[in-house]
């Protein structure tokens, strides 16, 4: 090649090499384009007749490693990343309901998938009905009455930890010809698998248990190969797919989903069994508990254990909350879950704050709901800090009378 003019070289030279040997782990592919060889290669690439990148928002080759993952994880035909759990949600509800449409949901919802049925579904003339995804009959009684095209789910719900019965849901809904969408940002596909138990949709907010590290901010959906294929068309539509380097930090965190959900459910676990017999907390959930709702349910969808996730009520409401926080000295308050460190919130100011106080005591939710994320630290770490904090609140010790409210597991 005759020499180029340095300024030329500049633009040129060094232009990425493919190694002959792989990496042993996914390079990031910080490209927002790609090259084709000729025409034929650029009909080739769109038709997908030959596996090829295009262009960022179409989806690079980390997006596509991480999907292949989910799918292979979930047991599903395809899986399509997004920027956040919120735009997999809306690409799996509005590439199957339209104006006239109805979805029935769960009442106990993340508060941003309420706001958004509430705001954008119902201007766009979907009808929205809620109900208790715990109560077959009521299920059934509304899958009846809306006829919805979709039951939308959570595995387990936020925050009170409440088991969905996924195989007698996805029944429930095919039989009214409905699909069903299930969220299992709580569960994870090494803990269940909902499409094994009959869903046609699973998403993810990626950015918790998935990524598990606290600085992904992604989502996924995984299911039929024709559902997520209109997904990955609307999602890509409206520049909502994966970026390439959330995928990377994504894949990467995915590489030890084994074992951080084993440590997260057996701390959860271990967390829930010391406060089950501290009567200075109430209300306490999580589904190991052998008083919780679904405690057997759990132990035949969740071999594995059930999550990081549980909740328990404060006497004192807000003021104690507040208090009980400011004297935590290790678990951090944080408006996120799943993350390697233990974490706690407050769903009346965070995930729950868009509901009224009344919405929220119908669910559950008292003004004395906490939340906390189990990371995976050693469980006695966790239980001491928690402790101390309620110790500091000078509450009376486990057993004065008066104080503790009944522990309902
Ligand atoms: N689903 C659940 C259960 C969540 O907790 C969250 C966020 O907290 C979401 C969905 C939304 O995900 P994202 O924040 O990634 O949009």
């Amino acid at each position: 090649m005759p020499e180029r003019h340095p300024d030329t070289a500049a633009v040129h030279a060094g232009r990425f090499v493919v190694p002959l040997n792989p990496a042993s782990s996914p390079p990031l592919f910080q490209a927002s384009s790609y090259e084709f060889d000729d025409l034929e290669d650029v009909e080739d690439i769109y038709a997908g007749r030959r596996p090829g990148a295009i262009y960022g928002r179409y989806g690079g080759p980390n997006a596509l490693q991480f999907e292949s993952a989910i799918a292979e994880l979930e047991g599903a035909e395809e899986a399509v990343g997004s920027s956040a759990g919120m735009s997999a949600i809306d690409a799996a509800l509005r590439t199957n309901l339209g104006a006239g449409d109805a979805v029935v949901a769960t009442r106990e919802l993340y508060g941003g998938t309420h706001i958004l049925l509430e705001n954008d579904y119902r201007k766009a003339g979907v009808r929205v009905a809620y109900v208790d995804q715990q109560d077959p009959e009521a299920v059934a009684a509304a899958l009846a009455r809306e006829r919805p095209k979709v039951l939308y789910v959570e595995a387990l719900t936020n925050p009170l930890v409440h088991v969905a019965d996924l195989p007698a849901l996805a029944r429930a809904a095919h039989a009214a010809g409905a699909i069903l969408v299930v969220d299992a940002t709580f569960a994870t596909p090494v803990l269940v698998r909902p499409l094994a138990h009959g869903a046609d949709l699973v998403v993810h907010s990626v950015g918790k248990y998935l990524g598990g590290h606290g600085d992904v901010g992604a989502g996924v959906l995984a299911g039929r190969a024709d559902l997520v294929a209109a997904a990955r068309d609307y999602l890509v539509r409206r520049g909502a797919t994966l970026p390439h380097f959330e995928a990377w930090l994504a894949l990467r965190g995915l590489r030890t989903l084994g074992l951080r959900m084993e440590r997260h459910s057996a701390n959860a676990a271990a967390v829930a069994a010391a406060l089950a017999v501290d009567a200075r907390v109430a209300a306490l959930r999580h589904p190991s508990l052998p008083g919780h709702p679904q405690h057997a349910a759990a132990a035949r969808l969740y071999p594995r254990g059930t999550g990081g996730i549980l909740a328990f009520d404060l006497p004192g409401g807000r003021a104690a909350v507040d208090a009980f926080f400011r004297r935590l000295r290790m678990v951090a308050i944080v408006h996120s879950l799943g993350e390697v460190a233990t974490t706690i919130s407050y769903p009346a100011a965070s995930s729950h704050r868009m509901l009224s106080a009344d919405e929220r005591r119908a669910l559950g939710v008292g003004d004395g709901t906490v939340r906390v994320s189990c990371g995976i630290e050693r469980a006695e770490d966790i239980v001491a800090d928690l402790v101390q904090a309620l110790d500091a609140l000078g509450l009376a010790r486990p057993g004065f009378a008066g104080l503790g409210q009944r522990v309902e597991a």
